[in-house]
């Protein structure tokens, strides 16, 4: 037998099996060993002296009387014998499965699941748990636990685990490779592959099960972040960046002339941002820094200097509000430069004037939403790609832009943080940069959760902001998910309810993702100039908008979105130096909902939120991770395994640094037998 053999090869597997078998993903012995329970049984069973009348369960007994079958009627039969567990006999009977007579031999031990009945002092068995070790789906083991299969329509249980006993039987077991250096090994006290693998199906006892996971969740995260190294070095090494050699004396010259002075976070960001492009190493990093916290202005620093050195830049944002804000920064800061605006929503002659900019050099700096990674977009030196919210693009979108250029320097930014274990996995290629301090003089915000009952109090209190302190306000109205219309029709009668409630009192606008572009756009100048006082929009306004005056974010349904999404939202306000306010409405039915309500009133804190999202919903629900390239880990579980995941990085590190840069070849040269080492 060879690991890459065909499974179609093994006794039990006819045509139809091996296609069901296929679309498990087990296509060769390898991939059976591999194929891992997702959790076990606990068959140990109880003891028959705690068992409730009624209840069901699995017991582990002795046989201690030949199984007496009788007959009534023509095809119902009853099965009876006498079992033992310690040192309490009692009854059991099957009914109408006779067949079982000829497998329970007095002597053996077997796992019986079935109902207690403490007036007769018998079970109504239901079922003997299918074979680990013997053939005939009896068991007569010691084994504690029955592993559970994810399987499907036409694969069995039991016939998985037969086929995988047959597998080990045939010697396939001892074919699987060692493939963690025996340093490690050794290091982290980590049994061998072979034993985990065996111990993964079939444990003897928990302490066995605990070792095998321990080291196969190692070994994911290991090899996992080893490839990361290798990816990172490429990037490197592989693909030369450019000399962005820009002038630093206007770069500083610029920096004095906005209207405060960066933060030392924001200070540190850009120092690490220049000296990677000016160095010929190709940039590849992340800005992170919680909503608020001022990546922009980092950003547009960083784009001048690409600008003095003589190449052009892009920022791509996934919103065209956002761009449409972005876009007005720029030109305002820099009315010397030539920055072009590059959305969906132009006419067609004004476009192709847009993209001849580009390509002639004309243009140096392009502001714009997906629109920039088209056919057709093409630049004449692109020196510096930057995404905004880049959790909100795909691998592949980020990608296209960065080669529209000659391998230009590339920044992500990120308002929505990252924790430390997915900052870890799923920028484990990258650089990261971190501002983690806000602007001076902000006051922390205060959210405050009601119910809906309470939204005239709210409304009350909103009006006299308006009145007497000329407060600004968003209202975000419920979410439906997918379906827009809907969305559309909420925001609607939320605006008539409101305008209906205010009258004279205050000047209600209404955004939506529905409306065209320039009322769009008409409508957020009218809300940043102070020309209305509440704006009631959908989610169009989630990310990235920045209007300083405004002080309170009121969420209606609040529980309807997720955390992350909630404090995006809240961080539309807080963004000066008026005391603001976030208020949750919402009258959460589920657990969870209350949770996440909880959350954002007990915090403000970014880092937190996204832990306890983590937490909450795993990784592969949190931050567009199934977009972002994270593979789905079949042992290993980001929120709870960040220990291993850490010091996996961390021997990954150094193993690869050893390495050459040719880790494969590296890491078989570790692994001597055990007596090589003696
Ligand atoms: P984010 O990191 O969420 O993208 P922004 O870049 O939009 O945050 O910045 C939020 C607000 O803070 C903006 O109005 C910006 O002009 C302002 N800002 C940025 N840096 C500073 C600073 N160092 N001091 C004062 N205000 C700042
Ligand atoms: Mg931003």
């Amino acid at each position: 037998m060879n690991l890459t053999d065909s499974i179609q090869y093994l006794k039990g597997v006819g045509p139809k099996s091996f296609e069901n078998y296929k679309k498990l993903g087990i296509f060769t012995v390898e991939d059976l060993l591999l194929y891992f329970p997702f959790r076990y049984e606990d068959i140990a069973g109880r003891n028959v002296v705690d068992l409730l009348d009624g209840e069901k369960a699995t017991i582990v007994a002795e046989i201690v009387t030949p199984a007496n079958l009788s007959y009534f009627g023509a095809r119902r039969s009853r099965l009876t014998f006498k079992a033992k567990q310690d040192n309490s006999v009692f009854g059991v009977s099957f009914f109408n499965q006779p067949y079982l007579k000829d497998k329970l031999e007095v002597g053996s031990k077997v796992g019986l699941y079935g109902k207690w009945d403490s007036k007769k002092q018998q079970l109504l068995g239901l079922k003997v748990l299918s074979s680990v070790e013997g053939e005939h789906g009896v068991i007569a083991t010691d084994a504690d636990f029955q592993p559970i299969y994810h399987v499907m329509q036409g694969v069995k249980q039991s016939s998985l685990v037969r086929l995988i006993q047959t597998a080990f039987e045939g010697g396939a077991l001892e074919l699987l490779q060692e493939n963690l250096p025996q340093e490690l090994l050794r290091k982290y006290r980590l049994i061998s592959r072979q034993q985990a693998v065996k111990a993964m199906h079939f444990p003897v006892d928990l302490n066995e099960h605990k070792q095998a996971l321990r080291r196969e969740k190692f070994e994911e995260l290991f090899i996992f972040q080893l490839r990361l190294q290798a990816l990172k070095d490429q990037e490197k090494s592989g693909r030369e960046g450019l000399l962005v050699t820009y002038d630093k004396e206007k770069v500083v010259a610029k920096e004095s002339e906005l209207p405060f002075e960066l933060t030392s976070a924001q200070k540190f960001a850009l120092q690490e941002i220049l000296a990677d492009m000016i160095s010929k190493t190709h940039m590849n990093r992340l800005l992170q820094g919680d909503v608020g916290s001022g990546k922009t202005v980092v950003a547009e620093l960083s784009m001048y200097a690409a600008y003095t050195a003589g190449f052009q830049s892009a920022l791509m944002v996934p919103t065209e509000i956002l761009a449409r804000q972005h876009f007005a920064n720029l030109t305002l800061l820099f009315p010397e430069l030539q920055v072009s605006l590059l959305v969906s929503a132009i006419k067609a002659s004004e476009r192709r004037e847009i993209l001849e900019d580009l390509a002639t050099g004309h243009t140096n700096m392009v502001v714009g939403t997906h629109a920039l990674i088209q056919d057709g977009v093409e630049f004449d030196n692109l020196g510096l790609v930057i995404t905004d919210e880049q959790h909100r693009f795909g691998v592949n979108q980020r990608k296209i832009l960065r080669e529209k250029g000659q391998n230009p320097d590339v920044l992500m930014m990120t308002a929505t943080p990252i924790p430390r274990t997915l900052a870890i996995t799923a920028f484990g290629d990258m650089d990261v940069s971190v501002i983690d301090e806000l602007p001076a003089g902000r006051k922390p915000i205060t959210t405050r959760w009601v119910k809906h009952q309470q939204i005239d109090e709210v409304l009350k209190w909103v009006r006299t902001e308006i009145l007497k302190e000329k407060a600004q306000i968003y209202v975000i109205s419920p979410l439906i998910e997918e379906s827009e219309a809907l969305d559309l029709k909420n925001a609607q009668d939320l605006y008539e309810e409101l305008s209906d409630y205010f009258k004279a009192d205050a000047r209600i606008g209404l955004l939506h993702g529905q409306m065209k572009a320039d009322e769009k756009e008409e409508r957020m100048a009218m809300f940043k100039a102070g020309k209305l006082d509440l704006l009631v929009s959908t989610t169009v306004i989630e990310v990235g908008v920045d209007v300083q005056n405004a002080t309170i974010m009121i969420i209606m349904d609040a529980d309807r979105f997720g955390l992350s999404q909630l404090h995006q939202l809240r961080g539309r306000v807080g963004r000066g130096q008026k005391k603001s306010y976030c208020i949750l409405v919402a009258n959460p039915k589920s657990e969870s909902g209350k949770q996440r309500m909880q959350i954002m009133v007990d915090t403000t804190d970014g880092f937190k939120i996204a832990e306890e999202d983590l937490k909450m919903r795993g990784s592969g629900e949190v931050f567009g991770i199934r977009q972002s390239g994270i593979p789905e880990f079949t042992v290993a579980d980001l929120v709870n395994d960040y220990n291993i995941l850490e010091v996996a990085r961390e021997e990954a590190i150094k193993i690869f640094a050893d390495s050459d840069g040719n880790f494969e070849n590296y890491l078989s040269s570790f692994n001597f037998s055990d007596s090589d080492f003696d």
